[in-house]
Order: C-alpha cells, then sequence, then structure tokens
C-alpha cells in the first residue's frame, strides 16, 4: 500500500451513476474543480463510470426490451400489416453484444465528457474522512487523499436480497443477472411484480420463458393509477404473463440446475419449480465502508443519507444526491439533484421541482405518469374532474396497430389545475413529457385544451383527455 499526495478541489463526487456524473460535470462547468470516483466493476473484471444505470439498468434492459419487443411483434403482429416471415429466429449472442456494445458506447462516453470537461476521474473505492477528505484506493491497493472544499455523496442503491432466496448469480440471480442470460430459461420465477420484475419478466417472456411472478401485496402496482394498474394487468395478462398477486414467498431452493420456490397465498402453501428465478423485491441506499469512524453523517432509520430540499446532509458542505437519499429511485431524480447541488455549490440557483417527476415502465404498453393519483388527489379532499381517452380512438395509434391503452387526466375542479396526468399505451414514456412540461409551468386543463397538437399523433390522446375532462372531447362519446 502507498500513500501518495494529497490533491485540493472545489468539489469530490463520489460515484459516478447518473445523479454523479452530471453533478460533475455541471460543477466543471460551472468553473470549479472536480473529482470524480467510482468503483463499479464489470463482470469481466473492467471497471467503468456510469453506475447501475448505464451498466446493469436502465440502459442494458432498455436494450433488451427493445430486441425482444421487436421479435414479439415480428412473431405475433406483423401478419395484420401484410408481412409474412417463414422462419423468424432470435440469436442471444447478437442481442446480447449488442447491449454490450451500446452499454460501452455511453460509459465511455462519461469519461469523454470528463475529459473534455475537466473533471479528473478516479477509479477505486471512496470512503469520507473527517474534515471533508476523501480517501481513494484503487483496485492496486493505492491510496489517495482529496481534500474537497464539498463533498457529493452519489453512491446509489444495490439490490435487497432476501435471505430465503439468497443470490448464487447463476440460478437465483438479481435484475443485473437477469440481463445476462444466455439462453432463454423455460420457466422464470419472479419474486415481486414491481417495475424491475415486470421489465425484465417481459424481456424473457417475449422471447418464450413462462413467466410467473410472485407478489407479496394484493395490489398490482400499487404506485400507479389504480384504473391504469388495472388496464395494465389485463394486458400483461393476455401477453402470457402469469402474475400472482398476495403470494408471499417463503422460501427458495436450488436442486440441481432448477429452483424450487414456495410460497403462501389464500390457498395456502403452494411451490413452483422453475429454471432460474429473479428476486427483485426492491433496492436499499448504498453506504458500505463510505464513513471512516468519525463522520458522522445522519443516516435515517432504512439507511438512506439525510437530505434537506436542497440535498444538503446533517455534515456542512456534504451533500447527498439519487438513490441514497429518500425519493422515488430514478436515475433522471438523481441527476436533477446532482445538478441542482453543482449549482447550489457554485452560488447559483438550484431547485428541484419533486411535484414534476415522470415515472416510467419500460413494458409493453408502456405506463407513466406525473403527478398525483386519482386516490391520492381523493385523499386530500380537493373536488376534481377526470378526463380519459382511449388510444382505439386515436388515428395514429389504429396506424400503428397499438391501440390498447388510455390517457387519463386529473385536474382541480375549481381551478382547473392540472394534478396528474398518468398513460398506459405506445410510446407513453415519451408521451409523459408533454405533461411534465404542463405540471412544470402550471398549466391548467385548458391550456392543455388550447395547445395544437400535431395530427395524427399519439399525443392527441393527451388533447382528448384534457378536453374529456370538460366533456369536449371530439372523438369520444362524453359523458
Ligand atoms: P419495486 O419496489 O418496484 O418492486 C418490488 C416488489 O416486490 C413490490 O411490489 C413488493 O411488494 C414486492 N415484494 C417485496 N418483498 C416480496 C416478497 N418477499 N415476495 C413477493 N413480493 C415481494 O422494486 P424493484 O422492481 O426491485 O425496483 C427497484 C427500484 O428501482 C425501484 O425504486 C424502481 O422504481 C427502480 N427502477 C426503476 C425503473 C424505471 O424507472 N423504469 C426500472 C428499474 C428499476
Amino acid at each position: 500500500m502507498k500513500k501518495m499526495d494529497k490533491k485540493v478541489f472545489d468539489v469530490v463526487v463520489v460515484g459516478g451513476g447518473p445523479a454523479g456524473y452530471p453533478a460533475a460535470i455541471r460543477a466543471a462547468q460551472n468553473g470549479l474543480s472536480v473529482a470524480c470516483i467510482d468503483e463499479w466493476k464489470n463482470r469481466d473484471g473492467s471497471s467503468a463510470f456510469g453506475g447501475t444505470c448505464l451498466n446493469a439498468g436502465c440502459i442494458p434492459s432498455k436494450a433488451l426490451l427493445e430486441s425482444t419487443e421487436l421479435y414479439y411483434r415480428a412473431a405475433s403482429e406483423f401478419k395484420v400489416h401484410g408481412i409474412g416471415i417463414s422462419d423468424l429466429a432470435i440469436d442471444i449472442d447478437t442481442m446480447q453484444s449488442r447491449k454490450k456494445k451500446i452499454v460501452k458506447q455511453l460509459t465511455g462516453g462519461i469519461e469523454a465528457l470528463f475529459k473534455s470537461n475537466g473533471v479528473t476521474p478516479f477509479k477505486g473505492h471512496g470512503r469520507l474522512l473527517p474534515e471533508n477528505h476523501v480517501e481513494v484506493t484503487s483496485a492496486d491497493g493505492q491510496i489517495s487523499v482529496l481534500i474537497a472544499k464539498n463533498v457529493i455523496i452519489a453512491t446509489g442503491s444495490i439490490p435487497i436480497e432476501l435471505p430465503i432466496a439468497r443470490f448464487d448469480n447463476q440460478l437465483i440471480v438479481d435484475s443485473w443477472g437477469a440481463l445476462e442470460f444466455d439462453s432463454v430459461p423455460k420457466t422464470l420465477g419472479v419474486i415481486g411484480a414491481g417495475v424491475i420484475g415486470l421489465e425484465l419478466g417481459s424481456v424473457w417472456q417475449r422471447l418464450g420463458a413462462r413467466v410467473v411472478m410472485l407478489e407479496a401485496l394484493d395490489e398490482f402496482l400499487p404506485m400507479v393509477d389504480g384504473q391504469i394498474a388495472k388496464e395494465a394487468r389485463r394486458f400483461f395478462k393476455r401477453q402470457g404473463l402469469d402474475i400472482r398477486l398476495g403470494s408471499k414467498v417463503s422460501g427458495a431452493k436450488i436442486n440441481g440446475d432448477a429452483v424450487t420456490v414456495t410460497y403462501e397465498d389464500v390457498n395456502g402453501s403452494n411451490s413452483l419449480e422453475v429454471d432460474k428465478l429473479i428476486v427483485c423485491v426492491g433496492r436499499k441506499p448504498f453506504t458500505n465502508e463510505l464513513f471512516a469512524p468519525g463522520v458522522n453523517v445522519a443516516l435515517d432509520d432504512k439507511g438512506f443519507v439525510e437530505v434537506d430540499e436542497h440535498c444538503s446532509t446533517s455534515l456542512p458542505q456534504v451533500w447527498a444526491v439519487g438513490d441514497v437519499v429518500r425519493g422515488p429511485m430514478l436515475a433522471h431524480k438523481g441527476t436533477e439533484e446532482g445538478v441542482m447541488v453543482a449549482d447550489l455549490i457554485a452560488g447559483k440557483v438550484g431547485e428541484v421541482n419533486y411535484d414534476a417527476i415522470p415515472s416510467v415502465i419500460y413494458t409493453a404498453p408502456e405506463i407513466s405518469w406525473v403527478g398525483k393519483t386519482e386516490s391520492e388527489v381523493k385523499e386530500t379532499g380537493r373536488p376534481y374532474k377526470v378526463g380519459t381517452f382511449s388510444f382505439s380512438a386515436n388515428g395514429r395509434a389504429k396506424g400503428m396497430e397499438q391501440t390498447e391503452g388510455l390517457v387519463k387526466l386529473i385536474t382541480d375542479k375549481s381551478d382547473d389545475e392540472l394534478l396528474g396526468v398518468h398513460i398506459v399505451g405506445a410510446m407513453a414514456g415519451e408521451l409523459i413529457a408533454e405533461a411534465v412540461l404542463a405540471i412544470e409551468f402550471s398549466a391548467s386543463g385548458e391550456d392543455l385544451q388550447r395547445i395544437c397538437h400535431a395530427h395524427p399523433t399519439l399525443t392527441e390522446a393527451i388533447h382528448e383527455a384534457a378536453l374529456a375532462a370538460d366533456g369536449r372531447a371530439i372523438h369520444a362519446i362524453n359523458r
């Protein structure tokens, strides 16, 4: 072990994922001297910036979702367009290498951005020492100590492991492992019908796996508006996803090359044999070995770093952003927080509007939302209006042969403030941007009604849902 010289930086960012690396870039854009430390190791031993999102989450999963959706549509929907395919096949190696290439391009892109913005990268483990010193230990044991005027903690989150279903990374895997299968499992068990379960379950189901999802809760997607979740469940059922609600897993045992999963539901004890088991029951903040003795950053009872609305921690000049702090575990939420902190450190204005953060589940059809669900609005006691519009009456959706789903829009009954927009349907993840903009700009339902939407586009469904809230939809029977 060799000690190196101490270097001084205005900002040291610990964690180079979607919260940390944009923070580092923005801080550098603000004229500050910046270091960004990351210890990520890929399964082949290579290091990379980008965190879970780029290396093992959002980006690789979207690559596989795209490949498998194309395959699924070719197999089940092309016929209706008059397109016949005689021997449709998927080559998993090609699919996986395409995914790897995308990941490599994007993670390599971060290093290029660091270079052009003058951010100093450090690959290794970062640890906060007293008085805002940060120790970096590289893979070969070299230690550097950085003196930081400001520290931004952006260390992210890791999958929650169930004691009754420990990961062996072959048969019982986390979300990362589920992105790496080199063949299609015949049967795939998924514990947790949440965001990851649905996305990764869809990937392998589209390629022919029989997917059984065991979800402890009786309610499907409780964070999604009830009407939208109900519609989505119907679509997933039709696709063949076997989602078993109220199913509490009690054990998972590896027997040779299969896994026996036991679970309890209203009918008693059940068991299920699967080739692979994905455990995706949520993620927890990652702060292992992050604080040296004497660094007493306040954590909450779940291990999140406690922060105020500006992501300031209990220690002076120590900030924390992304999955390691409260709020939804969404890459873009972390990015906004990172950029806000980098601006605040530079003495600029910085703020995150937590009421205007979109959520997207990348199934087919996609689910997206921003603002409050109908039951959340109901709980506030505020009188409200609802407008819905089905994609089955949208010309573009018909042309795309993707008429499943609807847009649901909720506004205040008296002042017409836009309170929430919920979508299940093709490209819902793209469509929600209009609603986010509207909420950010405090638009009313009427504002959306008066905005011209291109025809024929899926966005017209948002326009029509806004009109429907006042009983004025053009292409629907208003009640
Ligand atoms: P999640 O919270 O979305 O879903 C986990 C599900 O597991 C819950 O429905 C929970 O009730 C269930 N569960 C917990 N313990 C169980 C048990 N013992 N048996 C059966 N079911 C059980 O968590 P996730 O899907 O693991 O995702 C983790 C985080 O990553 C989430 O915060 C998610 O928002 C985020 N993420 C977001 C995206 C996206 O934005 N598209 C994609 C992937 C992950």
